[in-house]
């Protein structure tokens, strides 16, 4: 894939910094924390053979607000790949200042230059659905769906060097017959951090290359208003 070449170009951190666009490096690197996982490190938390039990479940993660998709590079490579660019948006949300309240995770997110930039999914209707959910509620996208989808409800912490179940789903199985779903949960969990590290990279050093691959139509830039339009008569934190 295109994409993957363009990062094997800048995925060097030295090269980076011996450069012409060292002090881009050096910014990106104020903010951003640009190391790739120690995969080593990172313990899984989750019981042996504990996965998903989304046929039981009564919660649909792929609806509401806040549980709107934010997109990586490669999603959108696979996306303008499989020709359905029209399920993505440059539009982020307006989530209600009590939605970021109690969710400090949402928060920290929406702060980040990442989200700001990179497109979501689009939903649809009052009860906010993912345009990729089919009436028969599945994913239309599957097995080619997004990271943040191809690893929830498994959350990494890099922090505290470990991967947990995250909080949004309520409905768990366990058997001995799933333990390699889980393991691959796992490493979606650490591969999915890889990719946010290595669109940073991109973005930074990459942006008329990521022009040139059709993803930079998709990108915000620093003039762009990212967001909806605000809905009336809610507070809204910007
Ligand atoms: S919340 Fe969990 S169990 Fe329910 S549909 Fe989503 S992933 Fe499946
Ligand atoms: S892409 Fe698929 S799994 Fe992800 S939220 Fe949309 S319908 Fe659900």
């Amino acid at each position: 894939m295109a994409l993957s070449g363009l990062w094997e170009k800048y995925r060097s951190s030295w090269g980076r910094l011996l450069s012409t666009a060292a002090v881009r490096e050096l910014k990106l690197r104020a903010s951003f924390d640009v190391d790739l996982l120690s995969r080593w490190r990172i313990v899984n938390r989750v019981a042996a053979g504990t996965i998903p039990d989304c046929p039981n479940c009564t919660n649909i993660c792929c609806a509401g607000l806040e549980n709107v998709v934010s997109l990586r590079l490669r999603d959108i490579a696979r996306l303008i790949d499989l020709d359905r660019t029209d399920l993505m948006t440059k539009k982020k949300p307006n989530f209600p200042a009590s939605m970021l309240a109690e969710r400090p995770g949402l928060g920290e997110l929406v702060a980040s230059e990442l989200w700001r930039t990179l497109p979501v999914l689009r939903q649809t209707g009052d009860l906010k659905v993912c345009a990729a959910l089919s009436k028969r509620l599945t994913c239309t996208l599957y097995p080619h769906w997004p990271l943040s989808c191809e690893r929830f409800p498994y959350s990494l912490s890099v922090v505290r060097r470990q991967v947990t179940w995250g909080s949004r789903c309520p409905s768990e199985k366990r058997d001995p017959t799933f333990e390699p779903r889980r393991r691959a949960l796992f490493q979606a969990a650490l591969d999915a951090y890889d990719e946010r590290v290595k669109d940073a990279v991109l973005l930074t050093h990459a942006r008329p290359a990521l022009d040139e691959l059709g993803i930079g139509a998709w990108l915000t830039g620093p003039d762009e208003d990212p967001f909806e339009d605000a809905p009336k008569g809610l507070p809204i934190i910007r």
